[in-house]
């Protein structure tokens, strides 16, 4: 490869310059002594035809303004020493005359041919550089790349292992926390029960209102820190995923919740519930919180009607609980299953409940949802792999 760059580089032929015109003059007398060695077989005929292989010589190694010299030195040659008249460089014929251009004109094209010949071979050339780089710098582009890409992965596992365990120690905290704070809150409670019922004549009516809203508020924050309790729990279990029997799980479910068999509620299974793969206490909990919503978010001179059932979709079973509540806006049917993210606000609640469920079906391998309508109702849907 690299012999060739030079040979065919180089801008007439592998002699440029003064050589390549010595090169005519050697190509030249080298043909003139072969024509003078072959003159008495030939005579007149092929005044030229050394002198041909003289030029073709010199313009491939010597590049084209030798080659021209060549010619001429050929027609001058040719004309002294074997046209007639001999010894002259006039000629006696027309056709000599024509012989003469003819030897030029091919020399010229030969020349011309040779030119193009070798840009072409140099364009090639420079192409074939211009890929090998491109090649090169791709090669080294794709190796950065792939270097790139490993620090990343590494400095992306190793900023989410901090991420996990400094989660995992808030999540510790506000753990404790909460358990922590309902110590101090059931004191308060307890007192301004006590106080209600002790005191009560003594306070006065005004002193005994402020007295029952802080036994309320008291109540709504214990709430609130069970179902972050709970949340916590739900979030921290070491779940074993098995076999579970859903149909006997949400129908004893159902048996044992008094607010589900309230006067005016109506709760009905369809059919027989298939088993999943999952978790029998984090499944129970699920249920629990749908129903409880299902039961709690209708409009005050509504009876709930609350329907449950299943569709198989392949390897997933989706259940359903459907009720005849206040629905829920579009806007916030995403929402509500974050923490504390609550829809009406004229309800009591904490906004925890949805988080549960979605944090229990993600930890059993399944996935939440709901479709709702404003004042029609909402359908919840639970997803799991089925047994
Ligand atoms: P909570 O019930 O304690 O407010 P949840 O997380 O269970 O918390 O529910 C979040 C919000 O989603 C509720 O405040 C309510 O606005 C809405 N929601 C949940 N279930 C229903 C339902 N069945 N019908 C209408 N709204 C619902």
């Amino acid at each position: 490869m690299e012999y060739d760059r030079c040979r065919l580089g180089a801008k007439g032929g592998i002699f440029s310059g003064f050589r390549g015109y010595a090169v005519a003059l050697a190509s030249v007398g080298l043909a003139l002594v072969i024509r003078l060695a072959l003159d008495p077989y030939l005579g007149d005929l092929g005044a030229y035809a050394p002198f041909y292989l003289a030029v073709v010589l010199t313009v491939w190694l010597g590049g084209s303004g030798p080659g021209l010299c060549a010619s001429i030195l050929g027609v001058l040659a040719s004309s002294w020493f074997f046209i007639p008249p001999r010894h002259s460089f006039l000629f006696e014929k027309p056709a000599d005359y024509a012989a003469a251009g003819l030897f030029l004109l091919a020399s010229a094209i030969f020349v011309a041919f040779v030119q193009a010949l070798r840009s072409a071979l140099r364009s090639a050339e420079a192409s074939a550089d211009r890929a090998e780089q491109a090649g090169r710098a791709l090669e080294e582009s794709e190796l950065r790349l792939k270097e790139l890409n490993l620090q990343l992965e590494s400095k992306v596992a190793e900023r989410t292992a901090r991420l996990r365990e400094t989660v995992a120690k808030l999540e510790h905290v506000s753990y404790s926390l909460s358990h922590d704070m309902r110590a101090p809150l059931r004191a308060m409670h307890n007192f301004a029960e006590l106080l209600l019922l002790d005191y009560s004549e003594r306070i006065g009516g005004e002193g005994n209102a402020y007295l029952r809203q802080i036994v309320t508020a008291a109540e709504r924050m214990d709430k609130l820190i069970k179902d972050t309790l709970a949340y916590g729990r739900a979030a921290h279990q070491d779940i074993a995923l098995g076999h579970i029997d859903t149909d006997r799980l949400v129908r004893n479910l159902i048996e044992s919740y008094p607010q589900l068999h309230a006067p005016g509620v109506e709760i009905r299974v369809e059919g027989t519930l298939p088993a999943v793969t999952g978790n029998a206490a984090l499944l129970e909990q699920c249920f629990c919180n749908l129903f409880n919503n299902a039961v709690k978010f209708v409009a005050r001179d509504t009876n709930p009607r609350i329907k449950v059932r299943s569709e198989q979709q392949g390897p997933i079973v989706r259940f359903w609980v459907e009720d005849n509540g206040i629905g829920i806006p579009k806007e916030a049917q995403e929402r509500i299953f974050e923490m504390f993210e609550r829809a009406a606000p004229e309800h009591e609640g904490s906004g925890i409940g949805l988080a549960i469920v979605r944090k229990a079906a993600e930890l059993m391998g399944g996935k939440v949802g709901v479709q709702s309508k404003p004042g029609i109702g909402s359908r919840f849907w639970l997803e799991l792999s089925s047994a």
